[in-house]
């Protein structure tokens, strides 16, 4: 099965680079169709940021920003200059989807919707009148002498003068993100690096700490020891989840405890510490609980800590420091004061695990970013085949960034060319 008339530039992948690209192609005269295996388009963009879509980073330094994605900080600066976050967040805004910028530059919707994102694209692309089919799965390319002749799937074969290829990555793939396109990248002689998790979220071996899923800390620091060494140490958001910790501050520690794991193996346990009170050293800290203490003698030692910090950890801080909750205040020893401080400036944790795939925001690997030519976003070889999102090959952290990427690059290979 053929279908009947081939058009201007065929984009694989409903995600967001995906869409972004079919849009500005359309927008630019050409005739375009997008093909999703999905029934709907967006489905991991509907999960970003909790569901609020950190939708980019407000960064206004083009160089600053590209800083953020590694190696390929110096290939990003061709298509950031073309789109960037101030641009891209005036792009939403004019489309009805104010935005409102948050700690650290991250954007998000004002009514905290990734649907409120998704409505923006989908209406770009019937603006531009881009044909969409979905539940059209993709399972190769049909290709000649450095060309992409058409894209083949179950449903038929389709056939452009131009193709777009914006499958995404392999993290939370019931989303859709199956890793598809490396495959054929790959298949096409492309230099491709098999993806890992990259952002993923930590599991702990205490079992207990599935009892704080759902407790968020807006601010807390975070430190990675074996034995007496510290290894490092993040600040910033945190999520307890039924499993162990993610959000922010965890997601972008993860690379390095991985390295640390396998690195300190034979060291003992990786113990991650959580400090509670990241602005205050230990001895203010004490100096702190001395004061309070003082103020109310008669206070139970339990409630008075429900004072400091979330109700929910009470129970675990204090069993952790082997205190006594039911003691009053008056009653508690130098010593235990000071294990007190020790616990909310070190509360310990026992690393087990990064999750899997099936827990990451983003993958590591992909396209080899030499392969890319930066101006088009098209591959060097393959002139007629331009790629987006997340199959490249740029590491980058949590915060905005990957979206950013999609937006930039995925209006970038959207752009009309003649071969
Ligand atoms: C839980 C979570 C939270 C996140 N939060 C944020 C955030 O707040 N801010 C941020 O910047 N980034 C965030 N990210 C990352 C961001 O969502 C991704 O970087 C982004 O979705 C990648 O877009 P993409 O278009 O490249 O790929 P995807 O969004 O993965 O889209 C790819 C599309 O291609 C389709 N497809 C795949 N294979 C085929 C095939 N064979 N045939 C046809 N179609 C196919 C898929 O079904 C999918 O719809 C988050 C990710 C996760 C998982």
């Amino acid at each position: 099965m053929t279908a009947a008339a081939p058009c201007d530039v065929i984009v694989v992948g409903g995600g967001p680079a995906g869409m972004m690209a079919a849009g500005r192609a359309a927008e630019k005269g050409e005739s375009v169709l997008l093909v999703e295996k999905n029934p709907s388009l967006g489905r991991k963009l509907l999960i970003s940021g909790g569901g609020r879509c950190n939708f980019t980073n407000a960064e206004a330094d083009p160089r600053v920003l590209a800083e953020r994605y590694g190696d390929a900080k110096h290939a990003l600066l061709s298509p950031f200059s073309k789109f960037p976050p101030a641009e891209v967040m005036e792009w939403f805004a004019r489309r009805g989807m104010p935005y409102k910028v948050e700690a650290n530059q991250r954007a998000f919707p004002v009514d905290d919707s990734a649907q409120s994102v998704l409505g923006v694209l989908e209406r770009y692309l019937v603006e531009g009148k881009v044909e969409v089919r979905r539940g059209f799965e993709v399972t190769g390319f049909e290709a000649e002498s450095e060309k992409i002749l058409a894209v083949v799937g179950r449903q038929g074969r389709l056939r452009a003068g131009r193709f777009v290829l914006a499958t995404g990555g392999t993290s939370r793939p019931e989303t859709g993100s199956t890793g598809d396109g490396f495959l054929w990248l790959k298949a096409l002689g492309l230099r491709v690096r098999f993806p890992e998790p990259s952002l993923v979220p930590v599991a702990f071996r205490e079992p207990w700490v599935a009892d704080l899923a759902g407790l968020a800390l807006s601010d807390a620091g975070i430190e990675a020891w074996v034995g007496d060494e510290r290894l490092g140490r993040q600040r910033g958001k945190l999520l307890f989840t039924h499993f162990g910790l993610s959000g922010p501050v965890v997601l972008n520690f993860a690379t390095e405890l991985s390295r640390w794991r396998s690195q300190t193996a034979r060291r003992g346990d990786l113990i991650l510490k959580l400090d509670l009170f990241p602005d205050v050293d230990s001895r203010d800290l004490d100096r702190q609980l001395v004061n309070l203490f003082a103020v109310q003698p008669g206070k139970k030692l339990k409630n008075a800590l429900g004072t400091l910090v979330a109700p929910r950890l009470v129970g675990r801080i204090l069993s952790s420091g082997n205190l006594d909750p039911d003691k009053s205040l008056a009653q508690v020893t130098r010593v235990e004061r000071e294990a007190l401080g020790t616990q909310l400036k070190g509360f310990p944790f026992t690393f087990k695990k990064l999750m899997d795939e099936s827990r990451a925001v983003v993958s590591s690997g992909g396209l080899h970013i030499e392969e890319v030519d930066w101006r088009t976003m098209s591959c060097k070889k393959i002139p007629n085949l331009a790629v987006t999102g997340d199959l490249l090959d740029i590491n980058r952290p949590s915060g905005g960034f990957s979206l950013q990427l999609c937006w930039a690059t995925g209006r970038v290979a959207g752009e009309p060319r003649s071969f």
